[in-house]
């Protein structure tokens, strides 16, 4: 309880003496993001937990610019993480690249001044422009998870006896405290710079590819190839586990990942989980995708309602690959998802 205490007073002070406009859920304890070099100038930056960032953003420091690779899920952890960029370059961010609209890696976008191109597909455009995105269920199921997940600490630290287990309940009470403060001033912010299918940037020797290679994750998916350093930033079209399908096209997602394999590249950054380099992680999820699709389809044209459906789906033969999945069942956002696009595909669209 002192340390917390201690710790907020000494933001606090911070907060008097230094950044002027700083938005709001930003005090946090130590570090937010660890930055792990991969290949010299590119950096894999991954939350420590002192704040909710969700997903990972990726940094490539340039001759005289730094590009960011998504930017997190609030304007609090966009914020913090261009103040703690400042431990590895003090070149400017001029650019921003979204690999797709949802939340965890284009709710920061706010926080860059005009100055700053946002790149990303044109479909992401289409859903962050008017705040589409904040509509979609996967944000307003996580938002809404807020507040419960602020009550259920709240019993835990009351109901906790050991002093150091309610001082980690206590930090985690503040992380998710500063995360609804930041929510509160999210303004959904699209990229002002858009593709379709292809852009490269030149930056000195470095080449920074933006490749559209079909519906996946998203309808835009883009991913962010360095040839040269043969690192490749997928987004969520390519975790370190398994990806969401709230807004996928899992019918389509195996032959995406058929042309992500065409690409040179040794080392993947994703947008979950750590780095890797063993490209066998694409066959295991696209063997995945394939049979999460056929099962869904099979159980939907049997009649079984969606949440039925998300209780029965059996892909426990993946668990060697996919730990999470512990027996039968897969996540309804993602089944009502599959049930949609087979509807869809029903009415001609
Ligand atoms: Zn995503």
């Amino acid at each position: 309880m002192g340390r917390l205490a201690l710790a907020f007073v000494s933001g606090l002070t911070l907060f008097a003496v230094g950044a002027v406009q700083q938005p709001a859920g930003t005090l946090h304890t130590g570090k937010a993001f660890r930055f792990n070099q991969v290949k010299p100038g590119v950096y894999h930056a991954i939350g420590t937990g002192a704040l909710a960032v969700v997903g990972n953003s990726s940094i490539i420091v340039n001759d005289n610019d730094v590009i960011v690779v998504d930017d997190h899920a609030s304007p609090a952890a966009a914020s913090v993480l261009l103040d703690e960029l400042k431990d590895i370059t003090n070149k400017p961010v001029r650019t921003v690249i979204n690999t797709h609209f949802h939340y965890d890696h284009a709710h920061g976008n706010q926080v860059f001044g005009k100055d700053v191109e946002i790149i990303g597909h044109e479909f992401t455009r289409e859903m962050l422009l008017g705040g589409k995105s904040a509509q979609m269920p996967l944000y307003r199921d996580y938002l809404a998870g807020i507040p419960r997940q602020i009550e259920d600490l709240k019993r835990r630290i009351t109901a906790e006896p050991d002093a150091t287990k309610k001082a980690t309940l206590q930090t985690q009470l503040q992380v998710a405290e500063n995360n609804l403060a930041s929510q509160a001033e999210l303004k959904p912010t699209p990229p002002n710079v858009t593709l379709q299918t292809r852009m490269t940037l030149h930056r000195g020797d470095r080449e920074i590819q933006i490749r559209f290679l079909g519906r996946a994750h998203t309808a835009g998916d883009v991913v962010v190839y360095l040839p040269r350093e043969k690192i490749v930033i997928t987004g969520d079209m390519l975790t370190a586990a398994l990806s969401n399908m709230s807004d996928a096209f899992v019918n389509e997602w195996p032959a995406t990942l058929d042309e992500l394999k065409k690409l040179d590249f040794d080392t993947v950054l994703p947008g979950h989980g750590e780095a890797f380099t063993d490209k066998a992680k694409i066959d295991y999820f696209q063997a995945y995708l394939r049979d999460v699709w056929t099962e869904v389809s099979r159980l939907k044209q049997q009649g079984v309602t969606a949440e039925d459906a998300a209780k029965r789906a059996d892909l426990t033969k993946h668990k060697e690959h996919f730990p999470t999945i512990q027996g039968p069942g897969v996540p309804l956002i993602g089944v009502t998802r599959i049930y949609e696009v087979i509807d869809k595909a029903g009415r001609g669209h």
